[in-house]
Order: structure tokens, then sequence, then C-alpha cells
């Protein structure tokens, strides 16, 4: 595996594979690292289906607006690359934060069509213009094939979605399924901060999920959200950020299952002072 840390020295790689074979494919991976089976499932997606797969491991400080969360967020190095060679990724792009956001480089603010303010952004201003100015940079510096993301950041999934619509991108993007521990719990860099009872407790935002789905049937999407809702509230301990039934593509509230296409719950509970993100596609 390469480990490359600026963009020139990524580019001339890259674009010495692409001269040698025309077609040859890439797939990236945005990271911001602390690697677990919720990233390798992503990696693992990428390898099997580009010829090249690269994964950037990037701590982005534009998409934190708490510095204590940014300084807090763990970063194994070390165990991250034994993760990655074993999962056989080819490149890790380590950039500094000059080499992404160099002295000329100015944010840009996109129009998200106000998928950026809602659910998870409203509870945390600027958080996806920053998520789409490291993506957009990364695009421009990878110029992947493919590009893959986690369902477990549903709202991510559908504003990058949106990114590379209106930047007329010919990325393809691929939201990969959300990876588990055995008894539920969404995987996340975050679980470490979990005590060993907390991260077993915490099973219990799933099972809701889970339930909500099999709920529907009986008491139709909008008792069921509200059931799931106070069965979490009333976990010792569990606080209940938001739990709600939106549309797929405009992430507006659904309150019944004929009034959209697609609908996702998506939830954030805060537990043991970790905010923990999980979600469930019903259509
Ligand atoms: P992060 O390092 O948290 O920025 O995550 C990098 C990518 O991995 C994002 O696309 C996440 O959605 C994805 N990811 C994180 N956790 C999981 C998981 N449990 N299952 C699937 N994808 C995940």
């Amino acid at each position: 595996m390469n480990i490359i840390k600026t963009s020139i020295v990524l580019n001339r790689y890259l674009n010495t594979i692409r001269e040698t074979n025309t077609k040859v494919t890439i797939g990236f991976i945005p990271t911001m690292g602390a690697l677990h089976s919720g990233h390798t499932s992503l990696i693992n997606a990428s390898v099997k289906n580009n010829d090249i797969t690269v994964c950037s491991i990037f701590v982005n400080p534009t998409q934190f607006g708490d510095s204590a969360d940014l300084e807090k967020y763990p970063k194994p190095i070390e165990k991250d690359i034994e993760v990655l060679l074993k999962n056989e990724c080819d490149v890790l792009f380590l950039p500094s934060n000059d080499t992404v956001y160099p002295n000329d480089y100015t944010q840009k603010s996109y129009d998200l069509n106000d998928l950026d303010l809602k659910i998870e952004g409203a509870s945390r201003p600027g958080h996806f213009q920053g998520v789409c100015n490291v993506v957009g940079r990364f695009f421009e510096i990878v110029k992947p094939d493919n590009a893959y993301f986690g369902q477990k950041d549903y709202q991510q999934t559908v504003v990058v979605n949106r990114l590379i619509q209106i930047t007329n991108s010919s990325v393809k993007l691929n939201v990969v399924p959300i990876k588990r521990e055995s008894h539920g719990l969404a995987m996340s860099s975050r679980n470490i901060r979990l005590s060993e009872k907390g991260r077993q407790n915490a099973a219990f935002i799933y099972r809701s999920l889970v339930q909500l789905k099999e709920d529907i049937s009986n008491l139709g999407l909008e008792q069921s959200v509200k059931k799931a809702r106070q069965f979490i509230q009333a976990q010792k301990g569990a606080h209940v950020d938001y739990l709600l039934a939106v549309d797929s593509i405009t992430l507006e509230p659904v309150k019944n299952m004929e009034d959209s296409k697609g609908i996702a719950v998506v939830t954030v509970v805060e537990y043991e002072g970790v905010r923990l993100l999980d979600n469930i596609i019903l259509k």
C-alpha cells in the first residue's frame, strides 16, 4: 500500500496508472480514521469493484462545530494502517490541512436545497457545508469513478448525492448498508467512548427501529414512530435528540407510508454523553 500525503504526489501516481490503462477504475472512500468494520465494508466493496482503491483519512475541521469534539476525535493511525493493509487498500491518502485547504482556497457555500439545514443539520449548523467542501476537494484531487459512503450517515448520503448533481460530477455514489455489532448497535468510531456496559445496552436503539418497522402494519407510521421515541426515551440515561420518518430525497418529515416513494427513519440518541446515529430504511 502506498501512503501519500500530498495532492501533487497522488495526482502523479494516479495519472501514471490512468495513462498505462485507460480503462482503470478508481474507488474512493473518505474517512476520518479510527477504522472499524463499518469502514472496512466500504473498502471491501471498493476493492471488489475497482482496479485501484484509495482511502483517505482526514479529520476535517470544517465539519466540526464544536472544537472539543474535534480535539477528542480518536487518531490511532498505526492501527488504521494495519486495517487498510489487511483489507488490500492500494493507497492511503493522508493529507495535512494545508493540502486539503491551501491558502488560496475559499470555503464554498453550496446550494443544497436546505438539505443541510434539516435534521442533523439543525443540531450542527455548517456541518454539511463542511462535508461538501471536503468531499468536493477530494473528488477534485482523486477524481474517482466510484465513491463509497455508509448508510450509517443517511443524511450525508442524501447531501452528497445532491452535491454530485449540482456540480455535474461524474462520480458514482455507492451507499453501503450499516455494519452493526452482533447485538445491533451501529458501528461508529465514537462507540469507544461508551462504557462496556453502555455499548451492550445501546443496542436498544436498533431494537426500537426494528420494532418500529414491525409495528407499522398495525399502528401506522406516525404512531409507530411515536412509540419508538417513547421506548428509547424511557431507557435510563438515554435522550432522543430526534427520531423522525423522512422522505429519502427531500428529508421532509412524512406521516404515512403512502406519502413518499422512499422513506427512512433517522435517529440520534445521546447516551453516556455520546451522540449515537442510526437509521432504518422503510421503503
Ligand atoms: P467517518 O470516518 O465516520 O467519517 O466515516 C467514513 C465513512 O464510513 C462514512 O461514509 C460513514 O457513513 C461510513 N461508516 C461509518 N460507520 C459505518 C457503519 N457502521 N456501517 C457502514 N458504514 C459506516
